[in-house]
């Protein structure tokens, strides 16, 4: 687990950057917000422990920032006791919880856990769907209309692409591109005769059909023509 502590009074951050560390994790420390944000874009942090007041720019603009990049990391942040207003600004920006200084040391930890446990969860549950059509990417699993339907390796990896591209064209150099590190090979041919045996099993016994060909282009997923 790799975290960033941004937090700008010395001896706060010292001796939280030991505990940590002694607690396992990874940790890199910076005191202001311009370089938050640096070390946030620049490396990929497991968690986010972000005081509000800082120097240059502070807690909520860098966390405004981040979540405007579409960086979903988990960020907690630390606030002065009296600013309900911050905690609120702080939520409302894409924080994923507060922490009101002075803080305990066994407090943050405890907040961090729960912040990793749920991460991992959502990591865990990830689910992709279109129409009656579910894919479970942890169980590794497809259904459509409640039914089971069994997908070699191959079929789900192809399956998971038009599921991510939902209503999005694909020709079949994008679709190969993607799929590449599941084990195709020889062609676009072969994407062709992945897509027939995904058809068999998605769409044969079901309305209405997902699949559908482009003719000159590629495939889509989509409920019409
Ligand atoms: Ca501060």
């Amino acid at each position: 687990m790799k975290l960033l502590l941004v937090e700008d009074e010395p001896d706060l951050q010292e001796i939280t950057v030991k505990r940590l560390r002694s607690d396992g994790y990874i940790v890199d420390a910076c005191g202001d917000g311009v370089t938050a944000l640096d070390f946030a874009l620049a490396a990929n942090y497991d968690g986010i422990i972000l005081d509000i007041m800082l120097p240059q720019l502070d807690g909520l603009s860098v966390l405004r920032q981040l979540r405007t990049k579409g960086q979903t990391v988990p960020v907690l942040l630390l606030t002065a006791r009296d600013s309900i207003e911050d905690r609120v600004k702080g939520l409302d920006a894409g924080a994923d919880d507060y922490l009101i200084k002075p803080f305990s040391y066994a407090e943050l930890s405890a907040r961090i856990r729960a912040l990793m446990r749920r991460q991992t969860t959502e990591i865990a549950s990830e689910m992709l769907q279109y129409e009656d059509l579910v894919m479970d990417l942890s169980a590794r699993t497809v259904k459509r209309d409640g039914k089971n339907i069994v997908l070699t390796q191959r079929e789900f990896a192809l399956l998971e692409v038009l599921l991510r591209n939902k209503e999005i064209v694909l020709t079949r150099d994008k679709i190969e591109q993607q799929i590449y590190d599941f084990g195709f090979e020889g062609g676009s041919n072969v994407i062709d005769v992945y897509i027939r045996y995904l058809r068999k099993k998605i769409d044969q016994d079901f309305k209405p059909k997902l699949i559908h060909t482009v003719r000159g282009t590629g495939y889509v997923l989509r409920t019409g023509d």
